[in-house]
């Protein structure tokens, strides 16, 4: 199960997993985009809103067996100062990235315990584990993101379910960006400027397939990647 697979990581890590011989069920609300990549991979699309209980109770009506869980559905909405920042914006960010993650994996569980060497992995971010200014609203979500998958790791021991965070730096998707400045596209192409090569979705699809492929016993607790180019969050070599 991948949620957030119409677009980005999601998408690369349905088509990575399916080509590791998983059936991949890819999940988000954009159906058009996650039929034409389950006929893609001969996988399944399941219209998922993570933010609605009602939806994702469907998706387990959907999904009677699941092995991995990919919580990938997520973004990051505007780089306002805490002073100006807009509540809702955080509501939304909060409900997508950390209830999101939740709601989708409390409803799975059953499955992957039952499945005997379940996994979950969540898309965390080196936003869950340092902050940037403008960035709040996106860094807490994302470091309750880092305390969910800790606490879960925690409370799952002795049940045969892994769980994994993955912590990528810049990744440069089509949308995130695009997404964070409300479709302003200057504004979302000076976020990658002069960086001569930013991650790629597959390169993070990548690190997913080899979690989820190692033995079931081994558990990456945490996987931070980042560009060579990006030393920390505030140190990006740019050529312009
Ligand atoms: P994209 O914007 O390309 O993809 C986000 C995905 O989330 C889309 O498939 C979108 O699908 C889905 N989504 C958003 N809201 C919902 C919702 N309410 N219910 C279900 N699905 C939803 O971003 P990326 O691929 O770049 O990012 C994927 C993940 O990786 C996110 O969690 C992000 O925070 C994290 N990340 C990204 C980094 C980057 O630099 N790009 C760096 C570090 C982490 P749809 O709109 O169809 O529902």
């Amino acid at each position: 199960m991948v949620t957030g697979a119409s677009s980005g990581i999601g998408a690369a890590t349905a088509r990575r997993l399916a080509a590791e011989g998983y059936r991949v069920v890819c999940a988000a609300r954009r159906r058009p985009r996650l039929d034409e990549l389950a006929d893609e991979i001969n996988g399944d699309a399941v219209t998922l809103d993570v933010t609605s209980s009602e939806s994702v109770a469907a998706l387990v009506a959907a999904v009677p067996e699941c092995s991995v869980l990919v919580n990938d559905a997520g973004g990051a909405l505007g780089l306002d100062p805490i002073a100006t920042a807009d509540p809702d914006e955080w509501q939304t960010m909060f409900d997508v990235n950390v209830l999101g993650v939740l709601r989708v994996t409390q409803a799975l569980l059953p499955a992957l315990t039952a499945s005997g060497a379940g996994h979950v992995i969540v898309l965390g971010s080196t936003a869950g584990r340092v902050v940037y200014e403008g960035g709040a609203g996106y860094t807490a979500a994302k470091h309750a993101v880092a305390a969910v998958v800790e606490t879960l790791r925690l409370e799952l021991c002795g049940q045969p379910v892994r769980v994994t965070e993955i912590a990528p730096g810049m990744v440069r998707t089509e949308e995130f960006s695009l997404v964070r400045f409300h479709g302003d596209t200057q504004r979302a192409e000076k976020v990658y400027a002069g960086v001569e090569a930013p991650l790629t979705a597959d390169d993070i699809a990548d690190c997913i397939a080899w979690c989820a492929t190692r033995p079931p016993h081994v558990n990456v607790d945490l996987l931070v990647v980042k560009p060579l180019a990006q030393a920390a969050q505030h140190k990006v070599h740019r050529t312009t």
